[in-house]
């Protein structure tokens, strides 16, 4: 890890979770054991947050999933960033590869997104990556800066001490391919050295940049330990107490 921010794992629990499974989970994570040198953050869904919020112990801190990108009002079925800070909900993610997809989130919406969030207190995990087929056709790099120049675009210099950058390629979300040590890394180390050059350098030795794809507790130890590798957001894994809690010791 090179970021000199703590180490950092963030739980994305995406749409799971019922009223008895999200409790048992607190429950698992409040009882195990994690290093005071680990900012630990999970992220229920809407509505288990703020129950997850009063139930899990410190050092656990939460996230919301996404927000609205601008003030509430007139847009039914959003939950905007004044109401997170409001519950005093410290964390969100942004431009997940699922919302990107799924809910047709481009680069300048994600970009709009952090900038409002940030705006309003909140702290940011962003979330970029590749899909394969970027990735095998030589686009890899093209979009990686895209994203990345989007979520600048609409931001200070001083915001980014209060954003993280996830990189989660999307070949490797949910499907048990996780990159390996020297993919993830040389990502990792492109998204250093274009922070460096297009935001600030200081940022860049600053920042935190997480991996995401199939991070579980057999494969952590090793990628934990790459130079430009400064967290992890887990998906799946983060569902399973005993499993995240392995994860969150993966630094040594
Ligand atoms: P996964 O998901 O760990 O289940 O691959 C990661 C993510 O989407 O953040």
């Amino acid at each position: 890890a090179r970021g000199s921010g703590r180490f950092f794992i963030g739980g994305n629990w995406k749409c799971n979770g019922t009223i008895d499974s999200v409790t048992q989970l607190v429950k698992d994570l409040n009882a195990g054991s994690v290093p005071s040198t680990v900012e630990i953050v999970v992220s229920p869904t809407f509505v288990h947050l703020d129950m997850v919020k009063r139930t899990l112990r410190a050092p656990f801190q939460v996230a919301a999933q996404d927000c609205w990108v601008s003030k509430g009002g007139a847009f039914t079925g959003e939950v905007s960033a004044e109401m997170l800070h409001d519950f005093g909900i410290p964390w969100v993610i942004l431009g997940h590869s699922e919302r990107r997809s799924l809910c047709r989130e481009d680069d300048e919406l994600v970009g709009m997104k952090c900038e409002y969030a940030l705006s309003q207190g909140l702290k940011v995990i962003a979330c970029i990556g590749e899909t394969l087929e970027q990735r095998e056709s030589g686009h890899m790099w093209d979009v990686i800066d895209a994203q990345l120049q989007a979520i600048a675009n609409h931001t200070t210099i001083g915001n980014w001490t209060n954003m993280v950058v996830a990189y989660e390629p999307v070949w490797a979300i949910g499907t048990g391919v996780v990159a390996t040590p020297e993919q993830a890394q040389e990502v990792h180390a492109h998204v250093r050295a274009w922070v460096a050059k297009n935001v600030n350098p200081q940022v860049a030795d600053t920042l935190r940049i997480l991996y995401g794809g199939s991070v579980n507790d057999q494969n952590c130890e090793t990628l934990a330990n790459l130079e430009d590798v400064d967290g992890f957001l887990v998906g799946g894994a983060s569902l399973k107490g005993p499993s995240f809690i392995k994860i969150c010791n993966s630094e040594h």
